[in-house]
């Protein structure tokens, strides 16, 4: 039976690993999401045929956790997807906690006094990184949901005091290792929670998306900890693919927003230090029927997408009235900022969704490369990734995060509801510039109205 179950996981392991691969073109990633899920599904199957286990209490796990993970998924709207990511991170940081603790209990109780070194530290590390993605990834989904402020939350001495946590652990963590004591245990794991939310709060705004994929690699790393603690294959390779998997994304996160990780961790971005300057000037609002008579004489447009297309679900109508342009001579792109909307790949998803030719996406570099030939940039419902104050306002929290230089085209149409700042709350002078019409009300309508202009 142990073969078996080795060869499976082996399985597995190759399952996840083709899933991966699979996953990054638009083209093979839904089978890729297959092809993992069918591995996961195998490795849980053969793990239950594992022999002296209580399938009352795992039974019982299995339907009250299945309940609310359907019921949550069906409810959760997409715009609400990465706060779910996030606390999906920290259930998967408590798991590796309990199983390391649940582990170090279960070996006392069966009295072993000669407690492997390897293992004490397989234990602790796992409930030391599952601990701070835990309770990080809370804070992280209480400020995605907007259920706490997203601004950095700083306090005098608190890059000392993370620090000192951070000495404690390893000196705590050391003692258990050599001592095995349990009080030991105990510190560890509240110091760790603590961490996790010290560790967090005075990230703010923009750095999210970093810190949410940062946080998925820490979950992957305590998943794999836990495996060296119960010794399990297909839970270390797993644990070590979404470590792997997620240092990777955060490293391409991070390289997107021109920021380092010690920065993002360490630099309190958002906080209120760094205020932009005022923005001068009016906006000047547009009727989608004047908007038309632009459209109609465009030889080139770029759509912008933002969070904004996201929450009005715009994409269908964006990409029918893309096809109406071309059929109108225009050359027609769609430019794609790496951190527009609330996850990474977002706007990606929601036009592959809309059946949007993939060879009309385009990379932010490509689309600044050309921005100044084109002649109108609709920008919808996107706000920071367009914000000229990251190019030119050094006093600015987003000043030297690249942006796509709408700016620059000839005639810029930005359509959002009102006068609502993006996820980092600061004002956009895009909006005021001279060469920018905005189109008020909720993007889904305005696009369907621009549709109707041009069907007549
Ligand atoms: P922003 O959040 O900067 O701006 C969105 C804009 O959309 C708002 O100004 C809002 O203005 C408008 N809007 C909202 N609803 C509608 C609607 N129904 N119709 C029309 N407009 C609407 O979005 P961006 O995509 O430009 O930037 C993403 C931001 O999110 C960045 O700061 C990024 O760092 C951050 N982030 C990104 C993550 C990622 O992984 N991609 C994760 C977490 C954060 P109004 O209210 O006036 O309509």
């Amino acid at each position: 039976m142990e073969f078996i179950i080795n060869l499976s996981y082996i399985a597995a392991s190759v399952l996840f690993i083709l899933g991966i691969k699979m996953l990054g073109s638009a083209d093979t990633a839904r089978k890729g999401n297959l092809v993992s899920s069918v591995g996961m599904l195998l490795a849980v199957v053969v793990t239950l045929l594992e022999s002296g286990l209580d399938y009352t209490w795992i039974g019982a796990g299995l339907v009250i956790g299945s309940a609310i993970g359907v019921v949550w998924a069906r409810r959760v709207q997409m715009t609400g997807m990465p706060e779910l990511v996030a606390l999906f991170n920290g259930f998967g940081g408590l798991g590796s906690l309990l199983v390391g603790w649940s582990e170090f209990a279960r070996e006392r109780d069966f009295g072993s006094s000669d407690y492997p070194t390897f293992t004490a530290f397989a234990v602790i590390f796992a409930i030391l990184v599952g601990g701070i993605t835990f309770t990080g990834s809370l804070i992280a989904y209480l400020k995605l949901s907007g259920k706490m402020s997203g601004s950095a939350f700083t306090f005098p001495g608190q890059k000392a005091i993370n620090a000192l946590l951070f000495l404690a652990l390893v000196v705590v963590g050391g003692v258990f290792v050599a001592t095995h004591a349990v009080w030991a245990l105990y510190a560890i794991i509240a110091l760790s929670l603590v961490l996790g939310v010290l560790g967090v709060i005075p990230i703010g705004g923009g750095d999210m998306p970093v810190v949410i994929s940062f946080l998925n690699s820490f979950s992957g790393i305590a998943a794999s900890a836990a495996g060296f603690v119960i010794l399990n294959n297909v839970l270390i390779v797993a644990g070590c693919l979404v470590g792997a998997s997620g240092i990777i994304l955060t490293v391409i996160m991070c390289k997107a927003m021109n920021r380092t990780l010690g920065h993002v961790l360490f630099g309190s971005f958002g906080a209120a230090a760094g205020k932009s300057s005022a923005v001068e000037g009016e906006m000047k609002a547009i009727t989608p029927e004047d908007a038309f008579f632009v459209l109609e004489a465009a030889q080139s447009v770029v759509f912008i997408p933002g969070y904004g297309m996201a929450v009005a679900q715009a994409q269908h109508a964006v990409k029918e009235l893309g096809f109406l342009l071309e059929d109108n001579g225009a050359e027609v792109r769609y430019a794609i900022h790496p951190v527009a909307g609330r996850m990474p790949g977002h706007m990606n998803v929601l036009l592959a969704e809309a059946d949007v030719p993939y060879e009309q996406l385009c990379e932010m570099d490509d689309v600044n490369a050309i921005i100044e030939t084109v002649d109108v940039a609709i920008v919808i419902g996107a706000n920071d990734v367009v914000n000229p104050a990251a190019a030119e306002d050094e006093s600015s929290p987003i000043y030297g995060m690249p942006i796509i230089n709408a700016h620059k085209a000839r005639t810029v149409f930005a359509l959002k509801r009102g006068k609502g700042t993006g996820f980092s709350g600061l004002e956009n002078s895009l909006f005021f510039r001279e060469n920018t019409r905005m189109i008020y009300g909720d993007a889904k309508e305005t696009m369907t109205g621009l549709v109707a202009q041009f069907k007549g």
